[in-house]
């Protein structure tokens, strides 16, 4: 491992980086004049998962300039494969792509069942809906709980789609999953280490999205919390951060994107609904991630988005979203890779005009 070390460090500072390196089995070799930069030579055999992150939190050390000895459970570690998460049919990473879509929250049996089937015909895998919804005010609707989740399952019987739903709590964790194909920790969640750690040891995957100012290694070390749990079937999912101007909602990151992809082998999706927060912004958003090498997108789609409980302003009419699958499919192509659809849909990289 190799440290950046602040020239600033006092004495105490210094001993305590040679005691946590003694501990963990390390020996100091300062490879420059001014002792700036360390390396850490372990004899005894790899460094494990936690050694960069005690080295990461002393006083004396500016980065970590290289922890590719001791590496992580989430990083990417030369010649071995990226992971490919299944959902239901909808599989995320490699050399596939898949969509995610629905409503963002269930607010009742026939509207979910109508979007179900609509985005199933246009090309998505997964049905995404929200039963326990994290609304920023208290007054607004909080989802149906239990009754959505009921929903949920009546929908995926009829219509054969996997689920993605939130789950906002560490107790709801096993009722959700009870439903669930795969459980989603929403923005304002990521932190919430209690919550990570419960759905790492429930063995559904876990979609996690980053948080509204959350660094690209926060999200990396709240996938940490649920992997370490023993669950390794976690997808990044970008959906846009805190920007100082109004004219989205969110500003997509699709450097974070590129660079997860480089860092991790986790596949990572985007969120283009959350980021635009309108839909005219949501195709090129969607285009724009995927460009960056997503692995997937998660979309708000309606069929009555004048009467949507939730997050009405940006969801897609299901003639919208048909036109984004068409797009993903093709550019995944373009890519190499290949849209996964449900079976009896085509091919739609060809019908993409
Ligand atoms: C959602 O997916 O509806 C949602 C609340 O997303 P986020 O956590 O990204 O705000
Ligand atoms: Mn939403």
């Amino acid at each position: 491992m190799l440290l950046h070390l602040s020239t600033a460090s006092s004495a105490s500072d210094l001993e305590a980086l040679r005691r946590v390196a003694a501990e963990k089995g390390y020996e100091l070799r300062f490879l420059d004049r001014g002792r700036s930069v360390v390396e850490l030579v372990r004899e005894s055999g790899p460094g494990k998962p936690g050694d960069r992150v005690a080295f990461e939190d002393l006083a004396c050390v500016l980065r970590v300039l290289d922890a590719s000895e001791a590496p992580e459970l989430h990083q990417r570690v030369p010649g071995r494969e990226d992971t490919v998460v299944r959902i239901g049919a909808a599989a995320f990473g490699g050399s596939s792509v898949s969509l995610i879509a629905g409503p963002c929250a269930v607010e009742n049996e026939a509207h979910v069942l109508e979007i179900a089937r609509a985005v199933r015909d246009a090309g998505a895998t997964a049905l995404r809906g929200g039963a326990y919804k994290p609304r920023t005010s208290p007054y607004s609707f909080q989802g149906l709980g239990p009754k959505g989740l009921e929903i949920l399952a009546r929908v995926r019987a009829e219509v054969g789609l996997a689920i993605l739903t939130e789950v906002l709590d560490p107790r709801e964790v096993e009722r959700v999953a009870a439903v669930a194909d795969a459980l989603q920790i929403g923005s304002r969640s990521m932190s919430n280490v209690a919550l990570l750690a419960e759905v790492g040891r429930c063995g559904k995957p876990v979609v996690l999205k980053r948080g509204l100012a959350a660094t690209a290694r926060e999200l990396l070390l709240a996938a940490e919390h649920v992997l370490a749990r023993g669950n390794r079937d976690v997808v990044l999912c970008e959906r846009g951060v805190r920007g100082f101007d109004r004219v989205t909602r969110n500003v997509l990151d699709v450097g974070t994107v590129a660079h997860l992809k480089r860092v991790t082998h986790l596949p990572v999706i985007v969120d283009p609904s959350h980021a635009a927060g309108r839909p005219e912004l949501v195709l090129p958003l969607a285009r724009a991630g995927l460009a960056a090498g997503a692995d997937g997108l998660i979309v708000e789609v309606h069929v009555d988005r004048s009467r949507a409980r939730s997050d009405a302003a940006q969801a897609l009419t299901p003639a919208e979203f048909a036109t984004l699958a068409r797009s993903a499919a093709a550019l995944a192509q373009l890519d190499g890779r290949r849209l996964v659809v449900p079976e009896g849909v085509g091919d739609l990289a060809e019908a993409c005009p």
